[in-house]
């Protein structure tokens, strides 16, 4: 496996994303311990491992949502270990919720709208481009009118997705927006999230289904109990026995 180690030297091209040594506790219960991840620039990373192991945590702390307990992060040159979730989206950081929540009462085009403005100093017309940008891409153009309580399920994944995307991150965290859905609208969504990647767009996305997920990911981490405990090619990841123990010891799946 390559040596991914802050400072193991050799690599030519500086990571966008580094967690070192990265914790998050919640009173006694360590959610999150001694993870280390470097993200190199349009990779995509699936993240699997039974409920409970830290893959949202990990993300939340990635994202600014949550002030990690140790450790350090950067992104794209900085250290960002302190930035709340707005700078980190500012920053070209964002990541989707694992339950969508769109605001009711607004548009699908409105709430897609107020992801591409957010927090930023852009014209009106500017975040009109991007969020019809973001909607093509999402395959939700034709429901630009739509409230978004009245979107399906798919349809508010799309919509998670396409607020994310009209942010023009570099990175892209995606907690389980394949949940739910059946293999059809599941392959719709695969579609959607390479034609982000393929823009460049660095990709970690926690996924139950390893089959979907593989379908875009070149690289696999397996989570247990708030550490990674597996990180590499997607077959030697799976095989490991740490994994397989993970995996068995939980019954999951
Ligand atoms: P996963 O996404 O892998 O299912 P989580 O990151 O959601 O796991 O949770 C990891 C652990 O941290 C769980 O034991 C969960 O109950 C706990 N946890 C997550 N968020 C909080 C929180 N805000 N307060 C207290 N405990 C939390
Ligand atoms: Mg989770």
């Amino acid at each position: 496996m390559v040596d991914r180690n802050i400072g193991g030297g050799g690599d030519t091209t500086a990571p966008i994303l580094t967690a070192h040594d990265l914790g998050k506790s919640f009173g006694a219960l360590a959610a999150l311990s001694e993870v280390n991840l470097d993200v190199a620039a349009g990779e995509a990373i699936g993240i699997v491992g039974p409920n409970g192991a830290g893959k949202s945590t990990l993300l939340a702390c990635l994202s600014g949502a949550y002030k990690p307990t140790f450790g350090t992060i950067w992104f794209d040159g900085q250290e960002v270990t302190a930035t709340d979730a707005p700078g980190m989206c500012r920053a070209g950081l964002v990541r989707t919720h694992q339950v969508p929540k769109p605001f009711s009462g607004l548009s699908t085009f409105e709430n897609v709208y107020i992801g591409a403005s957010f927090g930023e100093n852009i014209s009106n017309d500017e975040a009109y481009d991007r969020t019809v940008d973001a909607l093509r891409l999402c395959d939700m153009l034709h429901l630009a009118n739509r409230r978004a309580e009245t979107l399906g399920l798919l349809d508010r994944k799309r919509l998670e997705v396409a607020r994310a995307v009209a942010t023009k991150p570099k990175v892209i965290l995606l907690d389980e927006v394949g949940g739910g859905l059946t293999d059809a609208e599941a392959d719709a969504l695969v579609d959607i999230i390479r034609n982000i990647r393929a823009r460049g767009t660095s990709i970690i996305w926690i996924e139950h289904i390893v089959h979907v997920l593989l379908q875009v990911a070149e690289r696999l981490i397996c989570m247990d109990a708030g550490k990674i405990i597996a990180d590499g090619i997607p077959d030697a990841v799976m095989s490991d026995a740490a994994v397989v123990e993970a995996y068995m010891g939980h019954g999951v799946e």
